[in-house]
């Protein structure tokens, strides 16, 4: 019924979740000039994300798909994820940061998907959990199953922008509290958050789920908070 979705996209243009041009029938929610200039994270600087995490937490791997820079166009991506009332595009976001990696082999032995868990009174604002949606869309790309609820995040540390390094990292010490230890034994546990930054809150999880029982943690955000320096 081609003439339906032409006659609604006349009436409710769609349009571009960067750019805000108005999207063509063939396009889904980013256009294909908008999609084929997306900052996806360099080779080399994807070495250097596991580096984050040595000496705080054991993990086997950790990447991120895109950068998050100051003043680019495509923050408007993670913002409407965050803060519009958009979730959908995480569900996209998160098939298109899998497709990426899919080949490399980087979820060859992961066995459960994990959402970094938000506060209760986090969620009433919102509404939703942004990273429950990009878990999704790793799971339709991989088929490995989400689980959610089996981590409660007991503080909510939300205001961490005007925070030093160090304050960060004290920050969000023992804020997660693993409830339901035993689905997450002998599992290899992928990690799922929205941005990537002092990496401080992702080792705080994934130091409490290690704690809890004998498992693997790896690590994939969207985003990589990366200002040149
Ligand atoms: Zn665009």
């Amino acid at each position: 019924m081609k003439w339906i979705s032409d006659l609604v996209d006349l009436i409710f243009p769609r349009h571009c979740a960067v750019c805000g041009e108005v999207l063509s029938r063939e396009e889904r929610d980013i256009c294909l000039n908008c999609l084929c200039t997306l900052p996806k994270i360099e080779p080399h600087h994807k070495e250097e994300i596991e580096k984050t995490f040595w000496g705080k937490v054991e993990i086997e791997r950790a990447t991120s798909f895109m950068y998050y820079r100051k003043g680019s166009p495509y923050n408007a991506l993670i913002h409407k994820l965050k803060y519009r009332n958009a979730p959908p595009i995480g569900v996209r976001l998160g098939a298109m940061a899998a497709d990426d990696i899919l080949e490399s082999g980087y979820f060859n032995d992961i066995t459960l998907i994990v959402p970094l868990p938000l506060s209760k009174k986090k969620l009433r604002k919102r509404g939703y959990n942004q990273c429950d949606y990009i878990a999704s869309g790793i799971s339709e790309k991989t088929g490995i199953p989400v689980a959610t609820g089996l981590i409660k995040r007991t503080k909510a540390n939300e205001t961490q922008t005007h925070k030093t390094r160090d304050e960060r990292w004290e920050n969000v010490e023992g804020i997660f509290t693993v409830i339901k230890p035993e689905e997450l034994e002998k599992q290899h546990i992928l990690l799922v958050d929205d941005i990537l930054t002092t990496g401080a809150t992702l080792c705080s999880c994934a130091n409490a789920i290690k704690s809890s029982c004998d498992c693997k943690v790896s690590i994939l955000t969207l985003a990589l908070t990366y200002n040149g320096i």
